[in-house]
């Protein structure tokens, strides 16, 4: 299976944690940060936000509820093809990833 990477539009964040709630009802059926592959990280001092997401949503076979649920539309799921052309476009970067602790 192909990896898929997330990729968001810089300062379009609102932090509103929809993404969260979302990704965590398609697995797990409860609304949890423990069950939800992506994360937001919120400045204490500036508001603002952006997503980032454990290693394993690469390899999950999802329909990608986070994105149809983020009005902005700050998240992308791409595959490899599109990897190059949105690395040269300065509205997107890929979120960046991270080993979630289990408990
Ligand atoms: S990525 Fe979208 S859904 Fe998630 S917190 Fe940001 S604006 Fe909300
Ligand atoms: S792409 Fe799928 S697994 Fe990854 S954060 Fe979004 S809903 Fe969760």
């Amino acid at each position: 299976m192909e990896a898929k990477y997330l990729f968001y539009q810089l300062n379009r964040c609102t932090g509103c944690q929809l993404c969260i709630m979302a990704c965590s009802l398609a697995r797990a059926e409860v609304c949890g940060e423990e069950e939800s592959l992506i994360s937001i990280l919120t400045h204490p001092n500036f508001g603002t936000s952006q997503p980032i997401v454990d290693q394993t949503c690469m390899w999950e076979e999802c329909d990608e509820r986070c994105t149809q649920v983020c009005a902005p539309g700050v998240l992308y799921v791409s595959e490899q093809k599109e990897w190059g052309k949105l690395m040269e476009n300065p509205d997107w970067n890929p979120v960046p990833v991270y080993v979630k602790e289990k408990i």
